[in-house]
């Protein structure tokens, strides 16, 4: 079974995103972290799947200012910053809580 989300907000004093997923667990991750993981066009190349994004050119009190469900397969997150063209699919929020440096908290 894929991976879904059960909750998801933004904890703007923490400046993270926390994460319960329906296994049970929880994360945290730092805006800064999933905005510069990015997975849209602008950000990585098409192509060449290289990162143009880089983490210096972001703010590091970067914020979303909007969180909406793409269907139900991803989240689509308003930066501050005013960068609107990414959608994290589930699958990949998921990996970045497993693999970079995402708290687990529960
Ligand atoms: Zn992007």
């Amino acid at each position: 079974m894929s991976p879904a989300p059960q909750s998801l907000r933004a904890l703007k004093n923490e400046g993270m995103l926390e994460i319960t997923w329906s296994d049970g667990t929880t994360y945290k991750l730092p805006f800064k972290l999933v905005r510069v993981e990015c997975p849209c066009a602008v950000c990585i190349h098409e192509i060449t799947g290289e990162r143009m994004i880089r983490p210096e050119s972001v703010p590091d009190d970067i914020f979303p200012t909007e969180l909406g469900y793409s269907g139900n397969y991803a989240l689509r997150v308003v930066w501050s910053d005013g960068h609107n063209s990414g959608i994290f699919t589930w699958e990949r929020l998921h990996a970045i809580c497993s693999h970079l440096q995402a708290v687990r908290i529960a």
